[in-house]
């Protein structure tokens, strides 16, 4: 495993203060289009920091350690809890999701803006440090299109699709969390509304506190 923390800081240790990073946070139901939306935003934003999550959940077909997660096991997470180590963990569909705390500070530190695509719970607890990060939640426009997609997509067994449907309302309940909501119809309409709302922060400074 090639962990994140440093890495993308050496080559430019002068940035360092200059500019303080916003924080984006994109949450959805499994399914809501959030991994469609991020890559989105990335390739047009290239200078975003994208947060690589720890999970230990196993891989899908196509996902690779240390660019969709850092797969790692169950007593490794658990350890990483005791030292301190998440800026924000969760357990989701049976499995736990973390955040590290040290590449968050470090790429907002550094300037960056960066991007988390967390849950509910997550959001709840970065909002706890970082109150003014933007927070966008992706909405399917109905639980029977969420379900059709999640089929459509071929990763998950039709049990793992039903937990996920079920945790899907719960989340959607929760959407007055977050600052924006766009509902995620047609594609092509949800990611001008995105990098609309992105486009509005990352330009402009955000002043040190
Ligand atoms: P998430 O990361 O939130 O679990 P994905 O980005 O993987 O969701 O999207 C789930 C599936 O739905 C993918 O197969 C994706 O291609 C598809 N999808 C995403 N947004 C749309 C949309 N607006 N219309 C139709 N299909 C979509
Ligand atoms: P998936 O298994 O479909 O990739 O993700 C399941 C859920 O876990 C999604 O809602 C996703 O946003 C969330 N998730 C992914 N990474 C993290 C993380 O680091 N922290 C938290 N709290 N949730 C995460």
């Amino acid at each position: 495993m090639n962990e994140q923390e440093s890495g993308p800081f050496r080559s430019n240790p002068k940035e360092i203060n200059s500019r303080q990073g916003h924080l984006f946070i994109i949450s959805a139901p499994s399914g809501g289009g959030k991994t469609t939306l991020s890559k989105v935003v990335l390739n047009r934003f290239n200078n975003i920091l994208y947060s690589v999550s720890y999970t230990t959940r196993s891989p899908r077909n196509g996902e690779q350690d240390g660019v969709d997660y850092y797969f790692i096991q169950k007593k490794d997470f658990e350890k990483r809890i005791e030292t301190g180590h998440w800026a924000e963990w969760a357990e989701v569909h049976g499995n736990y999701y973390g955040t590290s705390a040290e590449f968050l500070d470090k790429g907002l530190a550094s300037g960056r803006d960066m991007l988390l695509d967390i849950d509910v719970q997550g959001t709840i607890q970065i909002l706890g440090n970082y109150p003014d990060s933007v927070t966008i939640f992706i909405m399917p426009p109905s639980l029977e299109t969420l379900r059709k997609r999640l089929e459509m997509r071929g990763t998950e067994s039709r049990t793992t699709i039903k937990r996920r449907l079920l945790t899907a309302e719960k989340e959607m309940a929760q959407k007055g969390l977050y600052r924006h909501v766009i509902v995620n119809d047609q594609l092509s309409v949800s990611i001008e509304k995105l990098i609309s709302i992105i486009e509005k922060y990352h330009y402009k400074e955000k002043m040190i506190s």
